[in-house]
């Protein structure tokens, strides 16, 4: 199969790349506005346009053309964004993406759709995970903004869902659920508030000594999923479209969940285990508006329901502590490079 993947040059993107060029038979034709994260991938027999889907119909038509299959990681995932730059968020995530969900109907190409898990949104009492086909989707009202992401992304999802069964396109939709991994990106000064993402905020504390803010005191949930989990997740509902075709699946590791507060535990224990040394880092406590920005609601979130995966023959592999290791480790090579790199 010939995949186009849009968005190749991200976190995602890089993972996915580099597992069909080197686990599978496909040909890939990556495009994305970077290819900064494919540098250290092994890239060779992957065609590679940089530019921007959304802004060059010409690009576009021809990645859509040119695949049998489109593969569509284009998106903001940055809750800060969802409350300072709203209409940013539904530009792209909204109408940007309708554009390749437009060329792929006219094309008759098949559309793998990157959502969300955000798009369930507030956990609901008496439910203990979130599934595909059953739950609600429960948001805040107008004025908390965070919610305009996942309205965007459920707006995509209803359109796909109605060509899908108009019969005018297959489509699949995945909502990730927390992906780290090496590569992930945004490190970002000590002390910063609000930007992507709680591990880049707390790796970038450990790193710098700086504080770890616990949002809301750290309460809220998240189930953490290995890049390699996702990509593997990504590529078994590529390779099976008779059983993946108009409908939704979470990729996600129910087993690796835990509060926030937990999260910063662990990844200090794990900080201290891999340097032989102790973090300074202070931990405090902060509300949701004071750290993103007014118009932030912050919400729990329940695992992910992964039935319908493992209907398609996956499971996640990879446990948190051996997913932070990697994750944690990734950052320290990193910084050593760069210290190395302004020592020299
Ligand atoms: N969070 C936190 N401290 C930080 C960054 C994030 O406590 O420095 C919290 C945030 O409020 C949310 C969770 O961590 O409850 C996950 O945030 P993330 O930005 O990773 O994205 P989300 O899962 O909400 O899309």
């Amino acid at each position: 199969m010939k995949v186009a993947v849009l968005g190749a040059g991200g976190f995602i993107g890089s993972h996915l790349v580099e597992h069909l060029l080197h686990q599978t038979d496909h040909q890939v034709l990556g495009v994305d506005v970077t290819d900064e994260k494919l540098a250290n991938v092994d890239t060779t027999g992957m065609t590679f346009h940089l530019g921007d889907v959304t802004k060059s119909p010409e690009l576009l038509e021809e990645a859509v053309a040119s695949s049998d299959c489109v593969v569509n990681l284009v998106a903001y995932a940055n809750p800060s964004l969802y409350v300072t730059e709203p209409i940013q968020v539904v530009d792209l995530n909204l109408h940007g993406n309708l554009l390749v969900v437009d060329a792929c109907r006219r094309h008759k190409r098949r559309i793998i759709q990157f959502s969300s898990a955000e798009i369930y949104g507030k956990p609901r009492e008496g439910e203990t995970a979130f599934i595909e086909d059953e739950t609600d989707f429960t948001y805040g009202p107008v004025h908390r903004q965070r919610w305009i992401y996942a309205n965007a992304k459920q707006m995509l999802e209803r359109i796909l869902f109605a060509y899908g069964t108009s019969g005018e396109l297959a489509f699949s939709v995945i909502r990730p659920f927390n992906v780290i991994g090496p590569r992930l990106d945004y490190l970002v000064p000590a002390g910063t508030l609000g930007g992507p993402r709680v591990f880049m905020h707390f790796m970038s504390a450990l790193l710098s000594g700086g504080p770890i803010h616990l949002v809301d005191s750290g309460t809220a949930t998240r189930s953490f999923t290995h890049a390699n989990d996702a990509a593997r997740g990504i590529t078994a509902i590529l390779e099976q479209p008779e059983r993946a075709n108009n409908q939704a699946f979470n990729i996600g590791n129910p087993s690796n969940n835990l509060t926030i507060r937990e999260l910063a535990d662990r990844m200090i224990r794990i900080y201290e285990k891999l340097t032989g040394t102790r973090s300074e880092c202070e931990i405090i406590n902060i509300s949701g508006e004071t750290f993103y920005g007014e118009g932030y609601d912050d919400a729990g979130r329940h695992p992910p329901s992964i039935e319908k995966m493992a209907g398609l023959g996956w499971t996640p592999k990879y446990d948190l502590d051996t997913t932070l290791t990697m994750t944690i480790e990734h950052h320290l090579q990193h910084a050593d490079t760069s210290k190395a790199a302004n020592a020299s």
